[in-house]
């Protein structure tokens, strides 16, 4: 795969993370975290198991709580008093490995029911924007059927389709194709490449390196709860600087 060619990105910082920590308890889960996310722009998170990337992203929209530093998202302030945080999760969506989808509701019916309830979308209007979305990710015909009758590829898609059906202008993934079957891994890359390819703001937890040297601008890796390296795709896989950077791409490589 290449690289997208070399973009002038905007200067408007969307998301903006200031040495910001977070305890479980007695667990210092994260360590004077700094990123800062601009519109448009493309990162790929990366890290062994438990060094905090899902936690992190889980902050971003406030899924889980900081006790130190700022989070800063669309211009807002995450702090225990804020008031419009569900304006702020919004204009965040979000991907998970498991898509908790509800399995009693159709397609239709599962992509319809945020935006009907909490953006108060009138029925026929909704309806027209999931079938939009269920467009593209390419699965139109499916949706009078119910999360059960698809594989595991077709409900992420949905998934990916129903956060797009709240018009987010950042979309937050966390290891969306890690619990798919191989052959399904890549139908649902794409629908995240073509999201890039229009400009989405995106922050991407994924393995999947070769999805990282297409699509993002940069490349973080975490390691016990700290960003340990971050880089343009290309350095950050020819030439990794830290012995734990390298270690774990021998052991994903
Ligand atoms: P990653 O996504 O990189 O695998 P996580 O953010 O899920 O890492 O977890 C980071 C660390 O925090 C792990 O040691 C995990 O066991 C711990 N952890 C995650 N969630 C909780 C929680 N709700 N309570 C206590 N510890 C947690
Ligand atoms: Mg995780």
């Amino acid at each position: 795969m290449t690289q997208f060619v070399q973009r002038d990105l905007s200067e408007e910082v969307v998301i903006q993370l200031n040495q910001m920590h977070k305890w479980y308890g007695d667990f210092h889960v994260l360590k004077d975290i700094n990123l800062s996310v601009k519109k448009g722009e493309r990162i790929v998170v990366c890290g062994p198991s438990g060094s905090g990337k899902s936690t992190m992203i889980r902050c971003i929209n406030r899924l889980e709580e900081h006790q130190q530093g700022q989070i800063i998202v669309n211009g807002t302030e995450l702090t225990s008093d804020v008031k419009n945080i569900e304006e702020v999760r919004r204009e965040v969506g979000m991907c998970f490995q498991h898509f908790n989808l509800f399995p009693h509701l159709t397609i239709l019916e599962n992509l319809t029911l945020a935006p009907m309830w909490v953006r108060k979308i009138p029925k026929a209007e909704a309806e027209a924007t999931a079938m939009h979305y269920l467009e593209r990710v390419k699965i139109p015909d499916q949706a009078k059927k119910y999360p059960g009758q698809l594989s595991g590829g077709q409900q992420q898609r949905v998934a990916i389709a129903r956060s797009l059906c709240m018009k987010p202008k950042i979309m937050l993934f966390d290891e969306p194709t890690s619990a798919l079957d191989p052959e399904m891994i890549a139908e649902v890359l794409d629908v995240m490449v073509g999201l890039a390819e229009e400009g989405m703001t995106m922050i991407c937890v994924t393995h999947e390196m070769g999805f990282a040297r297409k699509v993002a601008d940069r490349v973080i890796f975490m390691d016990a709860g700290q960003v340990i390296e971050e880089n343009n795709p290309q350095d950050f896989f020819d030439n990794p600087e830290n012995e734990r950077t390298k270690l774990f791409l021998s052991q994903i490589l």
